[in-house]
């Protein structure tokens, strides 16, 4: 069976919460009828259930955008999975490049976060991608690996079967410039061959691995015809519903 394509949008720090209510809602009505595909936005944490409440009869899924690895406790101002998991949170996305380069995580925190995620059966998005400096000295993959190895360690096959990765070039993020679909592709693969080393051939070849970097309806179509492209982390292109449709809508091939 072929793996089920991922679309998710990660509004960041975008939209007051009544906003974010409108665009849900939205969404919730161009996307009634989408099958094929999982559709996963990813609001504020102030969003969740305005949002929740406007996509639970529809197909589109919720997602975090962070979490605290610990489940409560004397943590002020963080979240846990299962206020998350109460709030219908299904996809939590872990080690997004800006909090890795705002908020100081590690591949250690991102790691005991996988670890707290898959142990709540929310679904990772674990996001892994190299900047413009790593790229041009040649340690694209380097990075990716370690990026991976250490997201991903101590992971039992079983648990490490339901994670998503998402491939995100840093110097792609938010600036308008795309990796080419060949660029893409051949980082995916990196990972995807990575996975079996680390887990097994079936995990690698079940798991699906998103691209993100200023994706948008003139480059998805492109990507999504990649052999192991599997859907998109989408930024700004996730904020106007009409354009994050589009996208969800994407032609392959
Ligand atoms: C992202 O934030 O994950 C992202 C890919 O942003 P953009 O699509 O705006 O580049």
């Amino acid at each position: 069976m072929g793996r089920k394509p991922v679309i998710a949008g990660n509004w960041k720090m975008h939209t007051l919460p009544s906003e974010g209510a409108r665009l849900a809602a939205d969404l919730a009505r161009l996307l009634k009828e989408v099958d094929g595909v999982d559709v996963v936005i990813a609001p504020p944490y102030t969003h969740l259930s305005p949002v929740e409440q406007r996509i639970k009869s529809s197909p589109v899924k919720l997602a975090a955008q962070n979490l605290n690895a610990n489940d409560f406790g004397a943590y002020t101002g963080e979240v846990s999975c299962p206020m998350l998991k109460e709030l219908g949170c299904e996809y939590v996305i872990i080690g997004h490049s800006e909090r890795r380069q705002y908020y100081g995580e590690t591949d250690q925190s991102v790691n005991e976060k996988v670890q707290a995620a898959v142990s709540h059966n929310l679904i990772p998005i674990l996001c892994v991608g190299e900047t413009l400096d790593e790229r041009e000295s040649g340690r694209t993959l380097d990075v990716i690996l370690s990026q991976l190895e250490g997201g991903l360690k101590g992971l039992s096959k079983e648990s490490a079967m339901i994670i998503i990765v998402a491939y995100e070039p840093v110097w792609a993020i938010g600036t308008g410039k795309t990796a080419t679909d060949e660029q893409a592709q051949e980082v995916h693969l990196f990972i995807r061959n990575s996975l079996s080393r680390l887990f097994d051939e079936g995990l690698s070849r079940a798991a699906r691995i998103l691209y993100g970097g200023s994706v948008k309806p003139e480059n998805i179509d492109g990507l999504m015809t990649q052999p192991d492209i599997d859907g998109a982390l989408v930024g700004g292109a996730s904020l106007k519903a009409e354009i994050f449709e589009r996208i969800v809508k994407f032609k392959k091939g």
